[in-house]
């Protein structure tokens, strides 16, 4: 019997091994093998250099989440390269179903993050990362962005936040939106519609992202007219939400209106007594290394006082 199973392999899960190992409670780590078509590691691995992470002025996605991963060890984390199918969670002890595997554990921390749409463009490949990307307040900043057009998809809050942040470094940015009224939040919208760095397209897709070396153009067409067109531009930031990785928990854990896993606030309790959740798969809002590893850290607290809770009854 276990007592704790962290599902997940990004900050949060490392920092929620760091301190559970700490606390030693001798915790077993499910990585995932490519889970939810991400490398063990988590979303940093799909990125070049991260300059947000205290302690590290710049460092690589990849070389942060493989320094993690050895704290992890060094504290007392046991790591598997394995992705949980499912869990019985209708039950304590509860069940966590590893392939044909099944293992019995006092507590769950899940940590599965989010994946971020995507288009699936033609170009989209080859130019993810080199002009591309999911997260203009990761990227946004890099030299290569830098007083060039950026264009944004979407028409989300996460959208308008993300062309906002942009106009600090673009010459101007386009916001490409397929409808031709945006889903953000009116206040955003003001802010949006306020600045005069930002252009709309409304009623418009983007058709395939074109470059050389780095992306240099989006291919785009009006879906009212049908007119297509080339906007050179060097950057291209996809905002079309993400989808938190909770498939697993069919439904045993309450989820918020938009996916992801509710928490009761300050904490990181969910619905089920034992089961704790954190980072991106419980996080519509931060969304950041930091934030992740924060509320790691919070599971695995909550998690070794829930422990000592059993204990005592
Ligand atoms: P994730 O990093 O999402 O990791 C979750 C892991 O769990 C994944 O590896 C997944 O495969 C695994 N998993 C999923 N399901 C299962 C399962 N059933 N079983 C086992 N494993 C499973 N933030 C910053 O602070 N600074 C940056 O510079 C920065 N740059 C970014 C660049 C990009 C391109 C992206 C996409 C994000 C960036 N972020 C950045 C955001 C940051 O990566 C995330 O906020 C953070 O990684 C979330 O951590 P997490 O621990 O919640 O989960
Ligand atoms: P979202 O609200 O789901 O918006 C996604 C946007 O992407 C929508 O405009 C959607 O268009 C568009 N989109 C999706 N798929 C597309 C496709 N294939 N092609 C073109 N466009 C596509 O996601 P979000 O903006 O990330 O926000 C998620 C949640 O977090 C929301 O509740 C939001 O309010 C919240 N949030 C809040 C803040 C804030 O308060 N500051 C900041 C960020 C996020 P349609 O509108 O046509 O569907």
């Amino acid at each position: 019997m276990e007592n704790i199973i962290i599902i997940g392999s990004g900050p949060a899960a490392h920092a929620a091994a760091i301190y559970a190992g700490r606390a030693r409670l001798n915790p077993l780590v499910y990585e995932g093998m490519l889970a939810g078509g991400i490398a063990a590691g988590g979303q940093l691995t799909t990125t070049t250099e991260v300059e947000n992470y205290p302690g590290f002025q710049s460092i690589g996605g990849p070389d942060l989440m493989v320094k993690m991963r050895a704290q992890s060890i060094h504290c007392g984390a046991r790591i598997e390269t394995k992705t949980v199918d499912a869990v019985d969670l209708g039950q304590h002890p509860f069940k966590v179903f590893v392939g044909t595997q099944c293992v019995e554990t006092k507590t769950i921390i899940i940590a599965t993050g989010a994946t971020a749409k995507r288009l699936g463009i033609p170009g989209e490949e080859r130019f993810w990362q080199r002009g591309i990307s999911a997260c203009a307040v990761c990227d946004g900043a890099l030299p290569i962005f830098r007083d060039k057009v950026l264009v944004v998809i979407g028409g989300g809050d996460t959208a308008g936040e993300e062309a906002l942040f942009l106009t600090k470094y673009a010459s101007n940015v386009i916001m490409l939106v397929r409808r031709d009224v945006l889903r953000a939040a009116k206040a955003m919208q003001e802010r949006v519609f306020a600045n005069k760095k930002i252009t709309l397209q409304w009623n418009t897709n983007a058709l395939e992202a074109v470059g050389t070396e780095k992306l240099e153009a989006v291919r785009v067409k009006n879906n009212k007219t049908g007119k297509e067109s080339m906007i050179a531009a060097g950057g291209l930031f996809y905002a079309l939400g993400h989808n938190p990785n909770t498939a697993f928990l069919d439904g045993q854990v309450a989820l918020e209106a938009t996916g992801y896993i509710a928490t009761i606030s300050g904490t990181t309790l969910t619905s089920v007594p034992g089961v704790f959740a954190c980072g991106d798969v419980q996080d519509k809002v931060y969304r950041q290394a930091v934030t992740a590893a924060g509320s790691g850290c919070m599971a695995a607290l909550d998690a070794e006082r829930y422990l000592s809770s059993l204990e005592s009854r």
